[in-house]
């Protein structure tokens, strides 16, 4: 929903203040449409009905994996593919991951949003209407920018979108921004007030092996990036995530799980170890391999824990999200 327009509208129809709260309300604990909203008087249900889309994303697809994954593809109005996806644990937890851009500008050479094309920003009404559709499904209470896009290129939207959340059922507290280690991004989150977790998607631990798999990494280098996050950490006090892909061959030998343990301080960072999903340009270590390098973290003193994959048989784990249904239908 475009809550400007909706300000908007509800000026134009002459309605009072709180009214735009009241249909917010009601859209963020999941209603599904205007007509639910039973406090709202009906002729101004009608004229939301007809002039502020119940959605600014429509949905164009879903799939759903067996291990309880759903990947939703949805439209923005002018034709821009946007998927999430919806993560169902064991726990009981419920975890939404959105989408920032439509594509990704950047050329990660392990992940197959790079390889679709670029359209734009979302807004911040596109990121929380993602959110929205699954909180019409179920509650929810996680929340991770880990879907297509970079959250550093798009930081205005992203805040404003996780401003809202919790209003949602998910607190700042559970809403992890993950980002590909783009400073003026991590800054400009380390400005806002609101209480955030970080992830910084890694991947390895030198700058040679890190630009060769990210070119990004030219742009802003380990250190640069590592700097920010402990600012991050020391303004916030709470653990910063490292993202590492684990890739055969590539980065997943013990004197790269060395020379990581030696980059990172135990007290500002987590590493969370993520199976590689297939993309076609790699292979992914083995569980043999992943479990010794996150062996030679523990001995150094880091936390570290293995990703649980979801979603794969529908594309929709870390990496895949390439609107692929899109390029099938033309
Ligand atoms: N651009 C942001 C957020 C999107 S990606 C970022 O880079 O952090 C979310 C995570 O999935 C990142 O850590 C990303 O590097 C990782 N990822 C990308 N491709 C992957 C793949 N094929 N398998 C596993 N993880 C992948």
């Amino acid at each position: 929903m475009d809550l400007a327009l909706l300000d908007a509208t509800l000026g134009e129809l002459g309605q009072p203040g709180f009214r735009a709260g009241q249909v917010w309300r009601w859209t963020a604990t999941g209603a599904p449409g205007y007509a639910a909203m039973t406090d709202v008087p009906a002729g101004v249900r009608a004229a939301l009905g007809e002039r502020v889309p119940f959605s600014t994303l429509a949905v164009a697809a879903e799939a759903h994996a067996r291990d309880g994954t759903v990947k939703a593809l949805f439209r923005t109005g002018d034709g821009r593919p946007v998927e999430a996806v919806l993560m169902r644990y064991r726990s009981g937890r419920r975890s939404v991951c959105v989408s920032s851009q439509s594509g990704c500008p950047l050329t990660c050479t392990f992940c197959a949003t790079g390889t679709m094309r670029f359209a734009r920003n979302l807004t911040a009404s596109e990121i929380l209407d993602q959110v929205l559709h699954f909180r019409r499904i179920e509650p929810v209470d996680h929340l991770v920018f880990m879907g297509m896009g970079e959250p550093g290129f798009n930081m205005d939207a992203v805040l404003g979108a996780a401003a809202r959340v919790p209003e949602i059922g998910i607190t700042h507290r559970r809403t992890t921004v993950s980002t590909v280690g783009w400073l003026p991004g991590i800054e400009r989150l380390a400005a806002s007030d609101l209480p955030l977790r970080l992830a910084f998607s890694l991947h390895a631990p030198d700058d040679a092996l890190r630009s060769r798999i990210m070119p990004v990494n030219d742009r802003y280098p380990i250190a640069a990036v590592l700097d920010a996050c402990a600012a991050y950490h020391a303004q916030r006090r709470r653990r910063v995530f490292i993202e590492y892909v684990m890739l055969a061959g590539v980065n997943d030998a013990y004197p790269q799980a060395l020379q990581l343990a030696q980059l990172l301080d135990p007290r500002i960072y987590k590493v969370n170890l993520i199976p590689y999903n297939p993309t076609g340009a790699y292979d992914g270590s083995s569980r043999g391999a992943i479990d010794a390098f996150k062996a030679v973290l523990e001995e150094h003193g880091l936390r570290a824990t293995v990703r649980l994959t979801r979603g794969r048989d529908i594309d929709a784990a870390c990496g895949q999200l390439a609107a692929k249904a899109t390029a099938a239908a033309g």
